[in-house]
């Protein structure tokens, strides 16, 4: 007979999980520790975990008989088919009421769907989004659960002891909704920080190339503006990073071969706002960013074709730029969330889930990637307005942009004529422009698409109503 020991069971002895497992065993509960290659179990008990209460099993069997009823089981391995086998070993060993959390990186319609299947046997199924990478999992991460609601009250003391905590002390983990809306969050999160990178990257661009200002320079304009709205984990890595040298001397960033890498999260962003119909412009000229530059090749091919304006050296004021470009960088910061809510906002009524908005921006403010000031500004703005249409509407938002907004089109003018690319700038700003003009030209693209394919429209004054003309007065 084994003893019930263990409060959580953790299946994945990778980096994330492995250090989750040490997470909560600092935070008091005993965790039992399992993996597909079985000898890692041993190996972590006897290395990384040794001294603590951490406990370990050697098959599926072992690890359920020792786990505390409710039984709760956390797989944490590379998403996919790995998920649903463990599922399936699994259930077996599980009983009504027992819980399952898939904690890695999966795709929300993967969660959806063993969501739903599991709901048929009465064991409760939750995908949380996790992130922070390796260091948060082991000094507390930024949680995004969600699935079915029963398993909330069971896991949320281990949840919110482990997360991370925002200045204020709250955990940073609250149950986002139902189904798949855990790993969905962690999916738009994801999309936003490659968003938030991307600005950041434009910013250093026009000061490094337009202003030809030193990396050093460039860090201190970093670190200033760390000091106020744009205070955020991103850009104080980005100030270390550019006074970071090699051994020679020189600041590493400038040797760096300028291709970045992507994993898909921000792709799935992308497709996923073009499939509900919602302009996540800023996410998706993210993700393309990435693809135009992982076309090396091609373009230093370009650089020798393709000319821009002539190079002039800038002579405004330095100090006055500067300052309008931080101010371009909160504004588009702000429509990329606005964004990201919107998106969110959608699925949630596309998929029926009720979405806990102030809690999300809450999960957001400490452990992970995009951690910010300015996420404490997006809890209040649902707080104050839990049914609010678009974060541009809080007048909180809406005055910043307001008041951004002059710098903004200066910086984003200035990039043009200086031939730096800003996609991620000025698309917000466009968004921006296009959401707040009542009419738009779509009245002409509508009489395009009927002249040349009858797909009729509607009249101002006659909404609902479908009309075609004959536009050539042919027959
Ligand atoms: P990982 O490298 O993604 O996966 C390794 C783990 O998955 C090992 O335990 C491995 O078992 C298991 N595994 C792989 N293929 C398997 C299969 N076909 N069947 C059963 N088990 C299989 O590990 P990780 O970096 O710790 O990440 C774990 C999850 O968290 C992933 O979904 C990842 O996307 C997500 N995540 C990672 C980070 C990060 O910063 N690394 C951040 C957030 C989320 P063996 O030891 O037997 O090979």
């Amino acid at each position: 007979m084994v003893n019930a020991v263990a409060d959580i069971g953790l299946i994945g002895l990778a980096v994330m999980g492995q250090n989750l497992i040490l997470n909560m065993n600092d935070n008091g509960f005993v965790v039992c520790a399992y993996n597909r290659t079985v000898s890692k179990v041993d190996s972590f008990l006897q290395n990384e975990a040794k001294g603590t209460n951490v406990v370990g099993a050697h098959s599926i069997e072992e690890l359920c008989a020792k786990l505390k009823r409710p039984r709760k089981v956390m797989i944490l391995v590379k998403a996919g088919s790995a998920v649903d086998s463990f599922i399936d070993q699994l259930l077996p060993f599980l009983e009504k009421g027992d819980i399952i959390i898939d904690g890695g990186n999966s795709h929300f319609p993967d969660t959806i769907r063993r969501c739903a299947a599991l709901e048929k046997t009465g064991v409760l199924y939750v995908g949380s989004g996790v992130s922070g990478g390796e260091e948060g999992a082991r000094t507390g991460p930024s949680l995004m659960p969600g699935g079915n609601p029963a398993a909330w009250p069971a896991i949320k003391p281990i949840f919110q002891a482990i997360a991370a905590k925002a200045p204020d002390g709250a955990p940073c983990c609250d149950w986002v909704g139902e189904s798949g809306s855990g790993h969905y969050v962690k999916m738009v999160h994801n999309g936003i920080e490659y968003g938030d990178m991307q600005l950041i990257c434009e910013v250093y661009h026009i000061m490094h190339v337009g202003l030809g200002l030193s990396s050093d320079a460039i860090a201190d304009v970093f670190e200033e503006w760390n000091k106020g709205e744009l205070d955020s984990y991103l850009i104080e890595i980005t100030r270390d990073i550019l006074r970071f040298k090699d051994t020679k001397g020189k600041p590493l960033v400038e040797s760096i071969r300028d291709t970045a890498g992507q994993k898909g999260t921000g792709k799935w962003t992308g497709i996923d706002s073009l499939d509900r119909g919602i302009p996540v412009t800023l996410i998706g000229e993210a993700v393309y960013a990435r693809c135009l530059s992982a076309l090396k090749d091609e373009r230093v091919r370009a650089s020798k074709i393709l000319s821009g304006p002539p190079k002039r050296k800038f002579t405004g004021d330095l100090k006055l730029f500067l300052d309008q470009l931080g101010q371009a960088l909160y504004a588009s910061k702000i429509v990329s969330y606005a964004q990201g809510f919107m998106l969110m906002r959608q699925a949630a009524s596309d998929l029926n889930w009720h979405m806990n908005y102030a809690g999300i921006a809450l999960m957001w403010r400490g452990g992970c990637i995009i951690r910010s000031a300015f996420l404490g500004k997006i809890r209040e703005a649902y707080d104050n307005n839990q049914k609010l249409e678009n974060l541009l509407f809080d007048s909180f938002f809406q005055e910043a942009t307001e008041k951004a907004q002059d710098a903004w089109r200066s910086v984003v003018s200035q990039a043009v004529l200086m031939g730096i690319p800003t996609p991620a700038l000025s698309t917000a700003l466009n968004f921006y422009d296009g959401l707040r003009h009542e009419m738009l030209p779509a009245n002409l693209l509508q009489a395009q698409r009927d002249y040349f394919g009858a797909h009729t429209y509607e009249l101002l004054a006659d909404p609902g109503k479908h009309v075609h003309t004959n536009w050539t007065g042919r027959g």
